[in-house]
């Protein structure tokens, strides 16, 4: 811009400067002329009257008439300040007021001399050797009744008018370089205001292209530099309004990418990793600083999950795929690729959605399970019931003591039968959180005494010794019905596995879970016996359903092994956990903490 300004400048001050050289050359040619025009006229009109005034006739001898026109050339000098020669016709000089004629070669060729011959006055601007100057000479022929008797010629030197002129050029040089410089000032300020605007604009434009879309152009002027600016500046605005729009597009898509569920992968056209969204992160085991801009195939993946993309990118088609992966861990995952606009021109690339549908897989096969097992542990008992009364009806009716006890085991297969579709519909319950809870509060001390009573029968027919152990002053709000199925499902497997003579127990406790000096949050209910206890290895697993340490054992003591999962649940339904600690032949205890409030 600054070369532009400078251009500028230089036009204006080339423009300046020539036309007053041009008018200066102008002015130094007129004046000369009208100079020289003037002293022409002077030297005429003197010419004239020295013509008129003397004798041009005079007689004598050649010397006489020298001696005589010199004389008088020398005087008229004096007065008319000019040098003054009087030629013959023949072009004899007779007098000169400068030279001695007598030594002066004949002038008749002389070109002011021929002049005046032929147009009556005669005007040559030369250069004497005679006296190295430029001169003006001035002739007009002396005529006597049209017949020429000589020339008379004044001839001034041109050195004053020179000076003049010279003069002239000095004040026209010293001139032109105060207008140059002033010019030079005035174009500067010109093409400043002119250029300074444009590179407002530029500036601006350029600020703009570097993102920054805030910058504005301020010029007030109406002129068209000023429409240029409000032109960069509606730009501008409008930039702004659709970059803050596609700004905030772009957070919410990311927002809505960063928060799904599915890892999402995208594939630009030529196979490298553009978009990793974080799920795809926590799927993939990498981060999208390891794998954004890598090539999908060195992007150290499995290689079936590589395989597939290649083959999105062959038949370019969607395709699904359920697939496991085994890095970071075991997965089983739901892929689908999705050619971005699949025409051949546009093509663009492709769209990776993975779904982790491993817990999903894990419940199908749960489900299926419990139905096998739920089959399962109906078909013994109803086996049970269809052979004896298969062994009854053959005849064993006739004999009454074989049929009492055939119909007594009818009658508690069925029992059981009974009691495990129970059990299976309450942990259907439970398990779909079909049944809200409806906390009250609870006096524990006489909560668990009720318990022990409804369990007292059982435990006098095995003489097991039922003891408590709970403060009277501990509350707890708990749902009160779910809360006594829990602690009569622990006793009633303590009654059952622990031999006669032996012992229950049910003990209660505050815990204080956070810092010293806080208020007890938690009831710590401990159920124990003296039981045969559980081995190590069943530890883990006696919560699940359908879980029996041993069949036979469990079988005979009517269990259906969904007592436990049943009292896990509903523990957790309290927000509460529990957990047993058990040394086979010893006994077991089952510890439950619960939150005292709600
Ligand atoms: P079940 O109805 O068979 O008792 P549970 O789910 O209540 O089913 O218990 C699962 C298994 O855990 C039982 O079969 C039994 O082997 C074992 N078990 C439960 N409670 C005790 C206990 N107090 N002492 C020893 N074993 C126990």
């Amino acid at each position: 811009m600054n070369q532009f300004r400078a251009r500028l400048t230089i036009i204006f001050i080339v423009l300046i400067g020539s036309s007053v050289l041009t008018a200066g050359l102008f002015m130094a040619k007129m004046l000369k002329d009208s100079h020289i025009d003037a002293l022409k006229t002077n030297m005429l009109r003197e010419l004239r009257i020295i013509q008129v005034t003397f004798d041009w006739n005079r007689g004598g001898t050649e010397a006489e008439q020298i001696q005589y026109y010199t004389d008088l050339a020398i005087k008229l000098k004096k007065s008319a300040d000019a040098r003054v020669t009087y030629i013959r016709a023949d072009g004899k000089v007779l007098g000169d007021s400068d030279y001695a004629a007598s030594g002066m070669d004949n002038h008749l060729n002389r070109q002011e001399v021929i002049d005046a011959e032929r147009s009556g006055v005669g005007y040559v601007q030369r250069y004497s050797e005679t006296i190295k100057r430029n001169m003006l000479y001035v002739v007009v022929p002396l005529k006597d009744g049209g017949e020429t008797k000589g020339y008379l010629r004044l001839a001034m030197s041109l050195g004053e008018v020179e000076k003049s002129i010279r003069n002239v050029w000095f004040v026209l040089l010293a001139g032109l370089l105060a207008v140059f410089a002033i010019a030079g000032l005035i174009s500067y300020r010109v093409a400043y205001g002119i250029t300074r605007p444009i590179e407002q604009v530029t500036r601006v434009a350029q600020q703009i292209t570097n993102l920054n879309y805030k910058s504005r152009v301020h010029i007030r002027k109406r002129d068209e530099i000023g429409q240029l600016g409000q032109a960069i500046n509606r730009m501008a605005d409008s930039l702004q309004l659709q970059m803050n729009r596609i700004l905030e597009n772009e957070s919410r898509l990311k927002s809505v990418l960063e928060n799904m569920v599915s890892g999402v992968i995208m594939i630009d056209r030529d196979g490298h990793i553009a978009l990793l969204n974080r799920s795809a992160e926590e799927i993939l085991g990498f981060s999208s600083q390891e794998l954004l801009g890598k090539k999908y195939d060195e992007a150290k993946q499995q290689y079936e999950f590589t395989q597939l993309i290649q083959e999105c990118f062959e038949i370019r088609e969607h395709i699904r795929e359920e697939m496991i992966f085994y890095y970071p861990s075991e997965r089983i995952l739901e892929i689908h690729l999705i050619p971005l606009s699949p025409a051949e021109e546009e093509w663009a690339g492709l769209l990776i959605v993975l779904h982790d549908i491993t817990a999903v897989r894990r419940l199908e096969r749960m489900r299926s399970e419990f139905v096998a097992n739920v089959s399962h542990e109906l078909k013994t008992p109803i086996a049970a019931v269809k052979g004896f009364a298969e062994t009854l009806l053959a005849g064993a009716l006739n004999d009454k003591e074989t049929a009492r006890s055939f119909l007594q085991i009818i009658f508690d297969e069925s029992e059981r039968l009974n009691r495990l579709i129970g059990d299976i519909l309450e942990l259907s319950k439970i398990e779909s959180k079909r049944i809200p809870l409806q906390f009250s509060p609870v006096h524990l001390h006489t909560f668990v005494s009720h318990c022990l009573n409804v369990m007292n029968t059982e435990a006098v027919k095995k003489s097991i010794e039922l003891d408590m152990q709970v403060p009277e002053d501990i509350y707890m709000e708990a749902d009160e019905d779910r809360l006594r199925q829990i602690l009569i499902n622990l006793l009633s497997n303590g009654i059952n596995y622990t031999p006669e003579g032996g012992k229950v127990r049910v003990k209660a406790e505050q815990i204080v879970s956070g810092g010293e000096g806080t208020e007890p949050d938690y009831v710590r209910l401990t159920i124990a016996d003296t039981g045969i206890g559980i081995p190590k290895k069943d530890l883990p697993r006696i919560f699940e359903r359908f879980y029996r340490v041993d069949k036979a054992r469990s079988r005979g003591s009517g269990g259906t092994g969904l007592g436990l999962s049943i009292v896990k649940h509903l523990v957790e339904l309290h927000k509460g956990t529990i957990r047993v600690e058990s040394e086979v032949g010893m006994g077991s205890q089952f510890i439950i903490d619960l939150p005292i409030v709600h």
